[in-house]
């Protein structure tokens, strides 16, 4: 009767490395006392969706904070879904956010000791391992076609019995050596399945760092771990990956949860230490059709790709405290006591984690972001401004580089105080909000839209008002703000506005309104909206000849 042994140089008759040989190659890192070494291990699917970045920001978080090592890990053993250069983009995307792993996978190169990063190259390490399992009858060939397979799913449904291969559906597991190597030389295509020795009738205690001490079914699935093209499947490579690269702690997706018995079986068969798991609450949102909480889906969702961030321009450390509120409960509360601290300070902790789903909320990143800009100096928001205006908003980018230090003057309008105004979102939002500072772009507002003056006031009260502020700024542009009030409204009251909305609302056929409403006028004569930023400060950034220019140009739009 041939042997275990037998059978494993049968299949792997060019592995000559053995498992011990591996663990020279890869020793232990002799990090600190509770240093974490995590891991980002991405499927190169596709674009950077948010879950992704929380993932990541979370996994560097936990190494750097404790003082470890976090590495990016490609897990591209899935080629049929793989799309080819996303890789690369996912490092790109991830360094706009500022999430540079210490060691691994860079895109171009990798740089590490415990490599090669990305799974498709490691063939030859899982070959080891596999071969050492078949050694000690914990894995096997399997014949089993994709028709077998279906067949016995019908079975098991008939019988409404746990789907799967295992116990005495695992046709495969039952033959004898002989019969396997019979197999195999005869040419019959297999599959490697690893020999599950669980029940699940039985429960086993696992620990999430996140969710603490759960009871779940035993492992008993006899799950595939090499595949026909020598590709391993996710669980055998999370078994060796991070066995050899000697992660400690895996931060992923809740979704995972589910497979952590196959896990904790796998790493028992090897006589491995698992690492600690945290599972990751998933991101979700609130569909609008059915009212349900679903995961943020890439399909239905813009909020779903991180490059709708980009593009709109938030601000990414914006982003980044985001997903933190999304993390941590008591981020929030620090952050209002640490506002001039870098997110390096605070420490993430497993128990302020929120456990269940948690629900991605586009008006609070909003939030954070018009705060964060407003908090920015004038030159910080120029700055981040006109990078991303490079990279998505060329109209933007060359209003700005025309003339650097009006940008400067318009954007610092009620900034830079203690309460400053929070004006802007994100900076897509800042060319429509500015462009009536810039003549060109004013004359063309000016022929595209109508005026909104109020059609309460007479056309002729209204060209006389803009006439005798436009031939008095001589003397009001060179006020301060409280004298320049008062001039207006003089000059309100000798055009018949009240200077007071009650004395108007009381005698409404006796003025022609009141003084916001003359106010206003200037407002929507030097700017084409009754939006623009605090009209003192637009009128010395416009200054006399633009602003008579203006009101002369509108008084011709009003004949
Ligand atoms: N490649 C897996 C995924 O993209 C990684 C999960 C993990 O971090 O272990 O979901």
């Amino acid at each position: 009767m041939a042997t275990n042994k037998e059978l494993a140089e049968l299949i792997f008759p060019d592995v000559k490395e053995t498992v011990s040989d591996l663990e020279k190659r890869y020793p232990d890192r002799n990090l600190k006392e509770g240093a974490f070494v995590t891991r980002f291990a991405p499927s190169p699917t596709g674009f950077l969706h948010t879950g992704s970045l929380f993932t990541a920001m979370i996994a560097d978080k936990f190494a750097k904070q404790s003082g470890g090592v976090s590495f990016f890990r490609l897990e591209d053993t899935d080629q049929k879904r793989e799309i080819e250069g996303t890789g690369l983009d996912l490092v790109r995307q991830l360094k706009k956010f500022g999430i540079v792993f210490d060691e691994g996978y860079y895109g171009d190169h990798e740089e590490g000791n415990y490599g090669p990063y990305v799974q498709s190259k490691r063939a030859d390490i899982y070959k080891v391992v596999i071969k050492e399992l078949i050694k000690k009858g914990r894995a096997y060939p399997c014949f089993c076609s994709k028709q077998d397979l279906d067949e016995l799913r019908l079975v098991q449904q008939a019988n409404n019995v746990i789907p799967g291969y295992y116990g005495e559906y695992a046709k495969c597991r039952h033959y004898s050596i002989d019969e396997m190597i019979k197999f195999i030389k005869e040419g019959k295509p297999y599959v490697i399945r690893f020999k599950s020795k669980g029940n699940h009738l039985n429960y086993i205690r696992v620990h999430d760092m996140i969710r603490g001490d759960l009871d779940l079914a035993e492992n008993d699935q006899d799950i595939v771990i090499l595949k026909s093209d020598g590709l391993p499947t996710y669980h055998f490579a999370h078994l060796v990956d991070d066995h050899f690269m000697h992660t400690n702690l895996v931060t992923r997706g809740e979704e995972w949860l589910s497979s952590l018995p196959i896990h904790i079986e796998l790493f028992a068969s090897m006589d491995w230490k698992a690492p600690y798991y945290a599972h990751l609450p998933v991101i979700m949102v609130n569909d609008l059709e059915t009212g349900n909480r679903r995961k943020l889906s890439k399909r239905k969702d813009k909020e779903a790709a991180t490059s709708f961030f980009l593009e709109q321009g938030y601000p990414i450390l914006g982003v980044k405290e985001y997903l933190y509120t999304i993390a941590n409960s008591n981020f929030e509360e620090w952050l209002d006591g640490n506002r001039n601290a870098s997110l390096d300070d605070f420490k993430l902790t497993f128990e302020k984690f929120s456990l269940d789903g948690a629900l991605f909320d586009l008006p609070k990143l909003t939030n954070i972001s018009k705060e964060l800009l407003s908090r920015l100096t004038k030159e910080e928001f120029k700055e981040q401004c006109l990078s991303w205006a490079k990279d998505y908003d060329d109209k933007l980018a060359s209003l700005i580089e025309s003339d650097v230090n009006k940008f400067e003057k318009i954007i610092n309008i009620e900034r830079e105080q203690e309460k400053p105004r929070k004006d802007y979102e994100k900076f897509s939002d800042v060319y429509n909000k500015i462009e009536f500072f810039y003549n060109d772009n004013y004359d063309k507002l000016l022929k595209e839209n109508k005026l909104p003056f109020s059609e309460f006031i007479n056309v002729d009260v209204i060209k006389s008002f803009l006439n005798d502020f436009a031939s008095d700024l001589d003397r009001t542009l060179n006020m301060d703000e409280t004298e320049w009030f008062n001039a207006m409204k003089e000059k309100g009251l000798k055009h018949n506005f009240a200077d007071d909305r009650k004395i108007y609302k009381a005698n409404p056929d006796k003025y022609v309104g009141w003084y916001a409403d003359c106010i206003s006028l200037i407002r929507i004569a030097v700017s084409t909206s009754t939006q623009a930023p605090k009209l003192y400060d637009v009128l010395k950034i416009l200054g006399k000849d633009e602003i008579q220019r203006r009101i002369e140009l509108v008084c011709k739009t009003l004949d």
